[in-house]
């Protein structure tokens, strides 16, 4: 049957919805709100809209079914997709993964719509048969999902957000809230950032009960005490994220991770730190040589506080002749676990690469690759 001969038209519109980093990426295991808002706002008109694959509208493929219209969605730019699919007319992609920071945004009427989730429920079956574990699918059935802002000031040029200029206030709590969900999870880029809003939006969160995270991490930078304190008093879901992007922001990230432990002396924070990005484009030997310090600085900063870090790897990070130390660091920042109880070294073992690095660059080897967790004053 061809996707072009509507033989559909007595029964309902069908509308089939293609999560690209579900099936592109290995590790993902996150919906994709736009899919749901889209599949909420069809629904809502009369359409069916079903989950589907790209074999499923492939001409050349025996399982092809029809559909009026396949919208696909993807939020990493690295995801693959079949080049073949895009050039079909019933086809529309669209998000960040395909345009990046120049991403139209949704219809107003599908943008602020609430999200279908149930979306997911025939694929999270399926893998649930096939052996995996309920609890992997977490944010497909137990938190509501929603931005409370949107946009940043920051304007950083690695970031998706480079050409927004302020924090604004996007969606109520109504209009994502599914009151049968357990769970709050928030989007935002930059909610400490809503100037006059931020603190409303924290009260509501508090007076529906549930436990909420803020999933993109806060901005440390501005942190205050009015802050830390609704932080400390909120049930706050998983770990409280912040960012430590540059270590230009050394002094000041030190003062605010005293301000959160002042608020929540016994709670570990987790920080994104981001690395292999140069922020003056020449990316040569030096760079390379100094991001390693950029990090390991960074790194003794957060364990002098009992925090934790997240390695944020540019994409270019593996362009380069220390390619296997960023593996190592990000098996070794990226699971608390070992990050706590092991030094880089002890980490790294016998590895044959560390050993030829230390011989070249002693003096990095020396001031941090046995530093611990909670050991450095
Ligand atoms: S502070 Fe964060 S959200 Fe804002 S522009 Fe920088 S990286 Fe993007």
């Amino acid at each position: 049957m061809s996707n072009t001969e509507n033989t559909n038209q007595f029964n309902k519109m069908k509308i089939g919805l293609i999560d690209a980093d579900l099936i592109g990426q290995k590790q993902h295991n996150f919906p994709n709100l736009a899919l749901m808002k889209i599949s909420g706002y069809f629904k809502n008109n009369g359409y069916e809209t079903e989950l589907i694959h790209y074999d499923e509208i492939n001409p050349n493929c025996l399982f092809q079914k029809y559909f009026d219209k396949v919208f696909i969605s993807k939020v990493f730019t690295n995801t693959k997709i079949p080049e073949n699919i895009l050039k079909l007319d019933f086809v529309e992609f669209g998000g960040t993964g395909f345009f990046y920071d120049k991403s139209p945004n949704l219809p107003d009427e599908i943008e602020h719509h609430f999200p279908d989730y149930n979306l997911y429920n025939n694929w999270i079956k399926e893998k649930i048969r096939k052996g995996k574990k309920e609890d992997y699918f977490k944010y497909y059935t137990d938190f509501s999902i929603g931005f409370t802002t949107r946009g940043c000031f920051r304007q950083c040029e690695f970031c998706v957000n480079r050409n927004e200029k302020k924090v604004y206030p996007h969606s109520p709590l109504s209009e994502f809230i599914d009151k049968n969900r357990k769970k709050i999870c928030l989007l935002d880029d930059n909610i400490l950032g809503c100037g006059k809003y931020w603190e409303q939006i924290f009260k509501e969160l508090q007076a529906t009960k549930k436990p909420f995270q803020y999933k993109q991490g806060m901005d440390i930078r501005i942190l205050s005490e009015k802050k830390a304190k609704i932080l400390a008093e909120s049930k706050y879901e998983g770990d409280y994220i912040f960012a430590f992007d540059n270590i230009k922001d050394k002094n000041l990230i030190e003062k605010k991770l005293q301000l959160f432990k002042k608020y929540m002396p016994t709670t570990v924070p987790k920080l994104y730190v981001f690395c292999a990005f140069d922020r003056n484009n020449i990316w040569n030997d030096q760079f390379w040589y100094n991001d390693l310090i950029d990090i390991f600085e960074r790194l003794k900063l957060l364990m002098q506080y009992k925090s934790l870090p997240y390695l944020m790897r540019f994409e270019k990070w593996d362009k380069n002749n220390f390619k296997f130390i960023y593996t190592l660091l990000s098996s070794w920042c990226n699971c608390p676990a070992i990050f706590k109880k092991m030094s880089f070294r002890q980490h790294c073992g016998n590895n044959k690469y560390i050993i030829r690095f230390e011989k070249q660059y002693p003096e990095i080897a020396l001031k941090y690759f046995d530093m611990k967790f909670g050991e450095i004053y």
